[in-house]
């Protein structure tokens, strides 16, 4: 590829929160990206625009749903026949639920290891072999400070987060030779719109106040007792594609402000 290509880049769950701040950094890296999520029509068509039109890339945008193979089959399809091969796939779409696994709805369970574990599967296994056959390619599993430690009332994320760790770990030893590094991020606690949601039935499970949540529960392990940014990841994620992390893979590289450093 000449230094001039633009390289493409797939972004699962990119219309809100970290995944839209991975995608803004990407774009002012000069990389076409695909955005993937769900929301606002208008919203998510602004966004699009405004994206492209800032940093004068192409922007794509796909509403594919993450639990859905088909529809995660077409996203790649769409891209590659649009925007060309797919140099980098950051794998972040993903939903949380609290609650006492005696209690946990069937339906939770299975969303949760769909979106935040089989997806990744699928849009790994569709991207990676044409990384291979070029001899370059980057894919990027955000998953979780949990997916190296426990924390009560989340079962499934934290089963579908050790999860994504392992997988990582293993496209990561098949890819070695090729020129393709296979990554995990482990966020601590970013304020978007996922952790927001988790803060009432928290606070109902554990018998305390939102603020208390926040406090006592979401930074009481952060040693810095500060949330993680959005532009603190995108960073990370910015940096792991560069040729200079071209040795880094198989990694699971906590941004957690010390929380797994206990
Ligand atoms: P968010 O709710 O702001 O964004 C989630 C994104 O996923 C949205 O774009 C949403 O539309 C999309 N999405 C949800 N279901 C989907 C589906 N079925 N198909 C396609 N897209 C779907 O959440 P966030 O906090 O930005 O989380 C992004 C990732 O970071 C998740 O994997 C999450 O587990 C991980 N993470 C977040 C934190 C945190 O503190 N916020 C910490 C660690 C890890």
């Amino acid at each position: 590829m000449s230094v001039n290509t633009p390289r493409t880049a797939i972004i699962t769950g990119s219309t809100s929160g970290i995944g839209l701040g991975i995608a803004t950094r990407f774009c002012q890296d000069g990389v076409n990206v695909v955005l993937n999520g769900f929301g606002d029509a208008a919203e998510i068509e602004a966004t699009r625009a405004k994206l492209a039109d800032d940093y004068g890339v192409t922007v794509r945008y796909s509403g594919a749903d993450m639990t859905k193979t088909d529809q995660i089959e077409a996203m790649v399809a769409e891209t590659e026949a649009e925007l060309g091969p797919v140099d980098i796939l950051v794998n972040n779409a993903g939903i949380q639920h609290v609650s006492p696994v005696e209690d946990f709805p069937v339906a939770k369970w299975d969303a949760i290891i769909a979106i935040n574990l089989t997806s990744a599967f699928h849009t790994t296994r569709l991207v990676v072999k044409g990384m291979k056959d070029r001899g370059w390619g980057r894919i990027i599993n955000v998953a979780s400070a949990h997916g190296l430690v426990a924390s009560p009332y989340k079962s499934a994320y934290v089963a579908a987060k050790h999860g994504i760790v392992g997988f990582t770990k293993t496209i990561a030893l098949e890819a070695a030779e090729y020129g393709v590094t296979v990554n995990a991020v482990c966020p601590g606690y970013v304020l978007t719109p996922l952790v927001e949601a988790q803060i009432p039935d928290t606070a109902k499970a554990r018998g305390m106040t939102e603020e208390e949540v926040k406090r006592n529960v979401l930074l009481e392990a952060q040693a810095t007792k500060q949330f993680v940014t959005v532009e603190q990841l995108a960073a990370t994620c910015s940096f792991l594609t560069t040729d200079a992390a071209g040795q880094i893979t198989g990694i699971a590289l906590p941004v957690d402000g010390g929380w797994t450093a206990h």
